[in-house]
């Protein structure tokens, strides 16, 4: 594949990186995942918005440029064929000539983004639909789990929790048995067919897919959402539980820890959102 290294393009055999990087040596960066269907991407502009915060966030100087981000992107995807592509963009600190924890003064970031597949798009379908069968386990991540770090351990390790077990994802709780979200994906809970997801604070990644999706239903009006606390054994008795990412847009969860999520099927409320989500997401 070709991919594009500090201003230039090249094949991915061709691109260095000193092994001195900070992203490398620290996980000092911040990336994201942008998907593309076609060539048309869906939330560009919040996803360019979250990779600057994250960069102010963690002090590295690197002013996005969305006009440029849009061309590279293109660029990208054109050489790589189009299709269903999600475009992972990725910036760390740089490297610097020595190890030391302290951010270094006047290095340049390192500026990397590739294409990888992606499955098609959703559609609106029971029967085509992917469910997913989860584990749940407490969150063990860092207290900053709102900067989508590239320093990623703690959520590789969640995610193997569930994968081992031939699940397909972990739902993860805080201390005080809140959830916070899943180790690549945020949360969603349906109860009587109203659709609520847990509310932004540092100990979740503010999800475009969740932010996009919770836009498009309060918009349309007829399915209530409410960003709340919510508890785990709120779990145990929900009607319907989603996973939302980028790549995956609204995934049916429809077992947990071994037992079913109701009666085990993709629900309605679902259905519907994932219909308005399709119809919609390329608004944004
Ligand atoms: N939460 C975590 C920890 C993630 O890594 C991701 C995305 O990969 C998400 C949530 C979903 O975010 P988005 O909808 O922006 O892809």
């Amino acid at each position: 594949s070709i991919v594009y290294l500090n201003g230039a393009y090249l094949p991915m055999e061709e691109a260095r990186i000193s092994p001195m990087d900070r992203g490398f040596l620290f996980g000092d960066g911040i990336y994201e995942v942008i998907p593309s269907y076609a060539g048309k991407l869906v939330g560009f502009a919040p996803h360019m918005a979250r990779m600057q915060d994250g960069l102010d966030a963690i002090e590295i100087e690197y002013q996005v440029d969305q006009d440029a981000w849009r061309g590279i992107a293109g660029e990208l995807m054109e050489r790589n064929g189009g299709g269903n592509l999600g475009i992972y963009v990725h910036i760390s600190r740089g490297a610097d000539s020595k190890r030391h924890h302290a951010y270094p003064k006047g290095i340049a970031p390192t500026v990397f983004a590739f294409t990888f597949e992606i499955p098609p798009e959703p559609r609106a379908d029971k029967s085509s639909a992917a469910p997913y069968s989860v584990v749940t386990a407490e969150d063990l991540r860092w207290r900053r789990c709102n900067i989508k770090s590239t320093a990623l351990l703690g959520n590789v390790m969640h995610f193997q929790q569930g994968y081992t077990g031939a699940h397909t994802e972990t739902i993860l709780y805080n201390h005080a048995g809140e959830l916070t979200e899943a180790s690549a994906c945020n949360v969603f809970v349906v109860k009587h067919g109203i659709v609520a997801t847990p509310l932004l604070d540092h100990q979740k990644l503010p999800g475009i897919t969740r932010q996009i999706l919770l836009e498009i239903l309060r918009r349309d009006g007829s399915i209530p959402v409410q960003e709340r606390v919510i508890q785990k054994s709120e779990l145990e008795d929900a009607d319907e539980v989603w996973l939302t990412s980028s790549t995956k847009e609204i995934a049916p969860v429809v077992s947990i820890d071994g037992k079913p999520v109701a009666d085990g099927q993709v629900g309605d409320v679902w259905l519907a959102a994932q219909s308005l989500f399709s119809a919609h997401k390329f608004d944004f």
